[in-house]
This record gives C-alpha cells, sequence and structure tokens, in this order.
C-alpha cells in the first residue's frame, strides 16, 4: 500500500534538524519515494522532501533532467566561481507563496541512491533549472525553506 502523500504544516520543517547518521531503509525509501512522485506527476511538482511529508529523513525526490529520481543525503557545492542569479521559486510547503532566492547558478551535487538493497552513490554537475531544484530540496533537508532565505514575491 502506498502512503497517502500530506504535506505538514511548514512550521514543523523551518529550521529542523535531521540526523545524518540513520540507516538507510531502501525498500521503504523506494516505496514512499513512488508515492510522491506521482503525487509530483499529477500535481506537475519539481521536487518534494520527505521532511515536507512528515518523514524525519534527509532525501527527496525530484524531476532532474527531465526524470524523477531519489536523492538520499544529498549535498552540493558551487562551480563556475560562485556565480549566483536571484530566481522565483514556490514551494509545497507554501502553496499560496512564492519568493525570490538567490541561487548558485551551477553546482557540484552528490547523493546517495536506493538500488534495490544497494546504495550507489552518484556525482554530477548541473546547470540552471536542475541545479535551483537540486538547492531547494538539498535546503528542506537542512531545515531551510524559501521562507527563511528569500524575499516574498506575488504568486
Ligand atoms: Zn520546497
Amino acid at each position: 500500500m502506498q502512503r497517502k502523500i500530506k504535506i505538514i504544516p511548514a512550521k514543523r520543517i523551518e529550521g529542523i534538524r535531521l540526523r545524518k547518521d540513520l540507516p538507510i531503509d531502501a525498500p521503504a525509501i523506494h516505496e514512499t519515494a513512488q508515492g510522491m512522485i506521482e503525487y509530483l506527476k499529477k500535481i506537475k511538482g519539481l521536487g518534494l522532501a520527505a521532511c515536507q511529508i512528515g518523514i524525519p529523513e534527509r532525501w527527496f525526490v525530484a524531476k532532474i533532467d527531465n526524470q524523477y529520481i531519489i536523492c538520499i543525503y544529498p549535498a552540493y557545492k558551487p562551480i563556475a566561481s560562485g556565480k549566483t542569479k536571484m530566481w522565483r521559486e514556490t514551494c509545497l510547503s507554501y502553496p499560496n507563496e512564492a519568493y525570490n532566492v538567490r541561487r548558485y547558478q551551477k553546482i557540484f551535487a552528490t547523493w546517495e541512491t536506493p538500488d534495490g538493497d544497494n546504495i550507489t552513490e552518484c556525482a554530477n554537475m548541473f546547470g540552471n533549472q536542475d541545479a535551483i531544484i537540486f538547492q531547494h530540496e538539498t535546503d528542506h533537508c537542512n531545515g531551510k525553506t524559501i521562507k527563511m532565505i528569500g524575499q516574498r514575491v506575488r504568486k
């Protein structure tokens, strides 16, 4: 049975501290992530972090390079001398709001992925929108939201 996706109130994820040392339960993540991906497809969403639906773990699903992927323990650092740009972003945790957020234009991203019972480590370089999505979702895993780091603009 797939879990019903319910976004929890934003207050509960603002500043949340998620552990970095939990063992990864790959089959459980796979199953929950499938439900999250179906949900994103239905609402044409680009990303959703586990903490946004009340799972206190550091992973997310996102549409990167036109496909939905599961990123566990995500991290990023800037490339291209750290050039930044202001982006207008929305978030499923703030359904009626939009924020301008300063983001790195290009990043080096790392994460782990559940592959059956195996976890493999991947590294990739992203540009533009994929980089923004990855930063937005990774920030969720670090307790940071667009409301905390951006300026509100009209949706
Ligand atoms: Zn968000």
